[in-house]
């Protein structure tokens, strides 16, 4: 068995932007510059985006944090929005989900210039991504991809099973492990909530994206020997044992699903930190292809 370890991989690619941004600066050039909007204290937002801020200084980048109050509203916020779309010293942003229920997500998501779109949630960008050209790739299924592509898991040609039709992770990475060029060429089958007989499709897959939010959903009976297990759920589990009174659990049941699997990935350890590169990996790109 071997482990996809999305920590090992992640602090390689972190090293390697570093290393760019080193060079940018010994030319003299300006370097990146990532804004993360958060509104509210939800508890998980101010984790992620704390860990998202941490990680642009380490590679060197410069980041600015907007704190939000939870009543702000609707109109205040796409103000800020739109602030940060003339902003020139900006090249990318994130608005932290999920906003509060009093505001229309999807419209603050339209309202983001598609061009300082890291996060690669506006149609213009998905779009983009189906038709292959150059585009911001949501930063999970762009991780996956990496990933894959880092320890040559042999994709062309298999047949993967993603479980989970989101817009942010299912329905994104079916459409690129479908396509042509490098972790692509896959037969892909999408599952969700309404596929009857699911245990019946993994069990002939050779790849498995399990990416439904559903704590070790994944039994080893319903995988087949060799198979890769990618591994994208998070989801917190009382545990009063563990000091923060939870533990993170992924939607495989990793002990005995690794028994079988030749390539899996762990959470934590796993897709987890890969996010967060790719989301400086795209910050980057945006650097990159606004001077161009
Ligand atoms: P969503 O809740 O948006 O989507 C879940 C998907 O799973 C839906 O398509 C749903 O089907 C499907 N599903 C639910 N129950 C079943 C079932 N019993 N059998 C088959 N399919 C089912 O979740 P996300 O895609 O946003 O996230 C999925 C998981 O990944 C979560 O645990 C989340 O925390 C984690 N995540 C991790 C990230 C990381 O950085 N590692 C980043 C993003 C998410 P239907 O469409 O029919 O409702």
């Amino acid at each position: 068995m071997i482990l996809l370890d999305g920590k090992h991989t992640s602090n390689q690619i972190k090293e390697e932007i570093k290393d760019t941004v080193s060079g940018m600066k010994s030319r003299g050039e300006r370097v990146p510059h990532l804004a993360a909007v958060l509104v509210g204290n939800d508890g998980a937002s101010l984790t992620y985006v704390g860990s998202k801020v941490r990680s642009c200084e380490y590679v060197g980048f410069d980041s600015t944090l907007i704190h939000l109050e939870e009543n702000i509203t609707e109109a205040v916020l796409l103000k800020q929005i739109e602030k940060l779309n003339q902003d020139k010293t900006l090249d990318g942003y994130i608005v932290q989900l999920p906003l509060p229920k009093h505001i229309d997500e999807e419209k603050i998501l339209l309202a983001i210039d598609p061009k300082k779109d890291v996060d690669g949630f506006h149609p213009a960008n998905f779009g983009r991504m189906a038709l292959e050209l150059d585009a911001f790739i949501p930063a999970t299924p762009f991780g996956i991809m990496q990933l894959l592509e880092r320890y040559k898991v042999p994709t062309n040609g298999k047949h993967c099973v993603v479980v989970g039709r989101s817009h942010i992770v299912g329905r994104p990475i079916s459409i690129l492990m479908s396509q042509k060029g490098p972790a692509g060429n896959a037969t892909v089958t999408v599952a969700h909530s309404r596929t009857e007989q699911l245990a019946e499709l993994t069990r002939q897959a050779d790849i498995i994206v399990m990416a439904l939010g559903i704590p070790e959903y994944l039994t080893a009976d319903m995988v087949k020997e060799g198979a890769t297990i990618i591994d994208v759920g998070i989801t917190r589990v009382a545990d009063d044992s563990h000091p923060k009174g939870y533990v993170i659990k992924g939607d495989v049941k990793f002990d005995e699903v690794a028994q079988k699997a030749h390539f899996i990935t762990p959470v934590p350890g796993g897709i987890g930190p890969m996010t967060i590169a790719m989301l400086l990996k795209n910050t980057l790109l945006a650097r990159q292809w606004n001077a161009s």
